[in-house]
């Protein structure tokens, strides 16, 4: 056994209470942004709130129930300093998700002259330590016994799968519960009379070659200890999503100006998108209210992207969903969730590749200048209301002024009409 899974416990949820330690030993659940219950610590789930419930249905289930919007950037913070940590012990980690990873151990007994589940142990004691919250790990010969392993004793389990009992834990685990069988795959099985991995295991290697696909028979390899997936060490960018928020004070029932605060929110996103060669596929919006109700839309574009125009127009024809003249609003916030590489979404004929050919040069030549000018020298129309409402107008002014002459010299012969682009003069 030389492959270890590590999977953080609620890992949400752990790093809110991490981030405020009084809410700790609550029903605590997140993803108030969407009125949803995303993510739940134990306390929640033992009074029987489930993840995808409703506020008002959580609130019936359980009164005392504390709900809190989402907060990816601390996430993504906290993932790194656990893929960090893991690093201290070995270079082979696959960052698997945003809360997972795997670590290969091969060698390093000698190397630390200690047993491997001295060493899993010990990884699993200081990421506990450091990280303020709980993780569950798994030591086994191959990936998919690892995934069993860490799920065997949750939460905060350490569990080993020696070679020679590997079928102790096999036997009563339904085929839907071992990692790479889907719904279709486990169905397809018990089809022709296989329930458990234990019996899955235990066909013979005709019976699988001549009955299943390649992958099945990978899989049916790996859960007999023999390793077919290697590690996948590459580093990624972990960004799970971004979130941009802003509070504005006093509360405001303005459309253009509570408008002109989410603009500017996608803005920020989209320049951290393009900061990261990212783009979006999945934006969520919501509003507010002075309240602390919260008002939301979610929108699936047709193709993902990091241009604020295009999202930001999409959002335009959403708004009026979620937002009332006769409300007071306080804060604006979008999510961008599903990212994914810039580069997998250039070429799509459908959709004016020539002018988001053209559109991309000028957020690339926007870029140049906030990097020199500052962010905000130049920004889109519809967050203007946003911009010039925030402390600094007069610097503002003169740092658009300076930019407008760089930019200029990217774009001027290009006449290309953008209605959501507007400058300060
Ligand atoms: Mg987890």
């Amino acid at each position: 056994m030389t492959i270890l899974h590590i999977d953080a416990d609620c890992f949400f949820v752990s790093c809110e209470l991490a981030k405020w330690p009084k809410l700790r030993g609550k029903p605590v659940a997140t993803g108030m942004e969407r009125g949803i219950v995303s993510a739940l610590s134990y306390e929640a789930k033992y009074k029987g709130i489930k993840r995808g419930m409703s506020i008002i249905e959580a609130k019936r289930v359980c009164k005392d129930i504390i709900f809190i919007p989402s907060d990816y950037e601390t996430y993504s913070l906290y993932s790194k300093r656990m893929y960090n940590i893991v690093r201290r012990y070995s270079s082979e980690v696959e960052e698997y998700s945003i809360d997972e990873c795997f670590v290969d151990l091969t060698g390093l007994d000698k190397l630390y002259n200690k047993s491997l589940s001295q060493i899993a142990k010990e990884i699993k004691e200081t990421l506990d330590k450091e990280l303020g919250f709980n993780f569950s790990v798994g030591l086994a010969p191959t990936k998919t016994l690892a995934k069993i392993a860490s799920k065997w004793n949750k939460p905060s389990g350490l569990t080993i799968i020696e070679r020679e009992e590997i079928n102790n834990y096999l036997k009563d685990l339904e085929v839907i519960d071992v990692w790479g069988i889907g719904p279709q795959t486990s169905l397809k099985l018990n089809e022709i009379g296989i329930k458990t991995a234990y019996e899955y295991v235990n066909k013979s290697y005709d019976y699988i070659k001549t009955r299943l696909h390649k992958l099945q028979y990978e899989i049916w390899q790996e859960l007999q200890g023999n390793m077919v997936y290697k590690l996948n060490t590459n580093l990624k960018d972990n960004f799970y999503s971004i979130s941009k928020t802003k509070t504005f004070t006093p509360a405001i029932n303005n459309y253009d100006y509570v408008f002109s605060q989410l603009s500017k929110n996608v803005e920020n996103a989209c320049i951290k998108l393009r900061r990261y060669n990212l783009a979006v596929k999945s934006v969520f919006f919501f509003l507010k209210t002075q309240s602390f109700n919260y008002h939301s839309f979610e929108i699936k574009l047709l193709r993902a992207s990091n241009n604020p125009i295009e999202i930001i127009k999409e959002i335009d024809k959403k708004f009026r969903n979620i937002y009332s003249p006769y409300r007071m609003y306080r804060a604006s916030g979008v999510v961008f969730s599903k990212l994914t590489k810039n580069d997998l979404c250039q070429t799509d004929i459908f959709l004016e590749s020539l002018k988001n050919d053209k559109l991309e040069r000028i957020f690339s030549g926007l870029d140049k200048v906030s990097k020199k000018y500052g962010k905000h020298s130049i920004f889109l129309g519809s967050s203007f209301k946003a911009i010039v409402s925030s402390s600094n107008i007069a610097k503002t002014h003169r740092d658009a002024k300076a930019s407008r002459e760089c930019f200029k010299g990217e774009t001027s012969k290009k006449k290309i009409n953008i209605p959501y682009l507007g400058r300060v003069s």
